[in-house]
């Protein structure tokens, strides 16, 4: 595995690599082999990660397809634009159908669309996951390799962090820049002392020691280089593009899994009114996201039969978890305070628990920039935002098919605060928002909160209701593990099936508490090494 950034185009004026990457495409696309030794479907944070390991070894074919378009657009480069591309056609805007314990509504979720797919359109915030989602993971997979400590070991091999040093948690001159978002002036301080007087300390990073225990507060991390965006695609995939051995169809609808007994023999996919099928000799990897991965299982006939059955799709492979155990973040509107005077472009993070001993809840604080703005044209110019979010959730959803036409829409029943104890502990990430906001420390930079201000307790639960939404971390509907619900192993080999693979947010056990970008790239490279990538390069 090469883990240094020195293979990147060089950057500059002189930099012909991206017609180097224009013409190699424009020939391996306008001749499409019948056959590839892997087929990667979903160019997202997973599957660009394996994409570009398995195109390592230059003697495998390997053909990635993304439904989306390109990605070279000012609202994808531009990362402080990322909010301009929710309900464009870059996102899938996926709508759950009416839930009851949102008051009967529906939910819309984002998710890329596009070269990249999440890591084209989010706001690119690093946070790793904590301690223990990754040994639980390991425990539910029955597999080391996906504890804490493998996992941080691959972090620190991967990350080329820009900040204090700090060997024991943080690499650097690896693959992945990651940098701070470091604010100026004395509201940085105020920031830090606002978190504390409610009980939550200080730390150099959220990605570090912070990551083992009950929480805290640091600045915000992101995949970022002078507000440029750092996707996936971009720092994994892009860079192998020149080469005679990566075909990157973008604009191509995977559509069914086709199979000789069970083994995956071809991928089908429509491009413009043309449909193809190109057979795969080895393996193909589903990076789909957690929606459309379980989507296209179920339509190719692998999911729980009786679900099946009810749309008369024939059985391969009978695998009652696939669909079930969706799993989200579920956030409230942002809270907005205007701010005296100008606007800092401080951003901090935290994470705090308010059962058990690790975080379950989690804010990320932002300034309101004109992305956002042009969302809600209501916002003060010069103001921030705190989003009070639960990341350990109890409830749970299921994603149905609606019919065997690959364009029928997802049933998603996100089910989000279906458990009781989910809209207290939101309630409560809103009041500790607020206490922070409203704190002494922050009085003097902060004018005023305009929105939604006090509410009271017994207000609180049908405020939660009518207003939570999902935070587009959507995860766990293929999950990993060894009981009868479990769809992959813990090399993601799909149950009973020779040569399919999955590498996304669908097979997290359970949603990680943090951001989920950074874990699907862990995924994305767990996924390559089982796939034998790096063996033979
Ligand atoms: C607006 C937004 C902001 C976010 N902000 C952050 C953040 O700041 N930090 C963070 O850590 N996480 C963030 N996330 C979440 C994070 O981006 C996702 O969890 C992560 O990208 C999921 O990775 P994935 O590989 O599972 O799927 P994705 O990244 O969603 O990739 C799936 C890919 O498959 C493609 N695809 C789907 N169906 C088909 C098909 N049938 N045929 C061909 N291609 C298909 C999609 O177009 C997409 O490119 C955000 C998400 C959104 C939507």
């Amino acid at each position: 595995m090469n883990t240094s950034n020195q293979n990147l185009p060089p950057a500059g004026p002189d930099n012909n690599f991206a017609d180097r990457v224009r013409l190699n495409q424009q020939k391996l696309t306008s001749e499409l082999k019948p056959h590839y030794d892997f087929i990667v479907c979903g160019s997202g944070s997973s599957g660009s990660v394996v994409a570009r390991r398995l195109a390592e070894n230059p003697s495998m074919q390997v053909l990635l397809l993304e439904a989306g378009g390109h990605d070279d657009l000012p609202s994808i480069t531009d990362a402080l634009q990322w909010a301009s591309n929710i309900r464009t056609e870059r996102d899938w805007s996926f709508q759950t159908r009416p839930n009851p314990h949102l008051n009967g509504r529906t939910d819309s979720i984002a998710a890329g669309k596009v070269l990249g797919g999440g890591s084209s359109i989010n706001a690119l915030a690093w946070a790793r996951g904590h301690r223990s989602d990754w040994d639980y993971f390991a425990a539910e997979a029955g597999d080391s390799d996906w504890n804490w400590r493998s996992v941080l070991n691959l972090y620190r091999e991967l990350e080329d962090w820009q900040g204090t040093p700090d060997p024991d948690y943080r690499g650097t001159g690896g693959l992945l820049y990651v940098k701070q978002e470091i604010g100026t002036g004395p509201i940085i301080p105020a920031m830090f002392e606002a978190t504390r007087s409610v009980g939550i300390p200080t730390f150099d990073s959220i990605n570090g020691r912070m990551m083992e225990g009950p929480g805290g507060c640091s600045l915000t991390e992101f995949r970022t280089r002078n507000h440029q965006r750092l996707s996936a695609f971009r720092t994994y995939t892009f860079p192998y593009m020149d080469r005679p051995n990566l075909t990157v169809l973008s604009s191509a609808f995977v559509t069914r899994l086709i199979f000789e007994g069970k083994r995956v023999s071809a991928v089908e996919f429509v491009r413009g009114d043309k449909v193809h099928r190109l057979n795969v000799g080895v393996e193909v990897v589903l990076s789909l996201g957690a929606i459309n991965t379980p989507k296209l299982l179920m339509q190719s006939g692998i999911g729980d039969e009786t679900e099946l059955g009810r749309f008369g799709i024939p059985v391969v492979e009978h695998l009652p978890g696939v669909g079930r155990n969706f799993q989200d973040h579920v956030a409230l509107p942002p809270i907005v305070w205007e701010f005296q005077g100008d606007q800092p472009e401080a951003v901090f993070h935290w994470f705090w628990k308010t059962e058990g001993d690790t975080p379950n809840l989690q804010t990320t604080q932002a300034p309101i920039l004109s992305g956002i703005r042009r969302m809600n044209p209501n916002l003060p110019a010069s103001g921030w935002l705190m989003l009070p979010a639960l990341i350990r959730t109890k409830s749970q959803g299921r994603i149905h098919v609606t019919g065997t036409d690959p364009l029928d829409p997802p049933d998603i029943e996100a089910n989000l605060l279906a458990h009781p104890d989910d809209v207290k502990a939101l309630g409560d990430a809103m009041e500790i928002c607020r206490d922070i906001g409203n704190s002494a420390a922050l009085r003097p930079f902060l004018k005023q909160e305009v929105s939604p201000g006090k509410i009271k307790r017994s207000a609180m639960e049908m405020f939660i209701r009518d207003n939570a939404m999902s935070w587009w971390h959507q995860s766990g509907t293929a999950k990993m593990g060894r009981d009868a619900l479990s769809v992959v192993d813990s090399k993601l080999k799909v149950y009973g099936i020779r040569n399919l693979r999955i590498a996304d947010a669908s097979i997290m056990p359970r949603v990680v508490s943090g951001n989920t970008m950074a874990p699907c790239i862990i995924i994305g490279e767990r996924a390559a090494s089982a796939c034998g990538a790096g063996k033979q390069a």
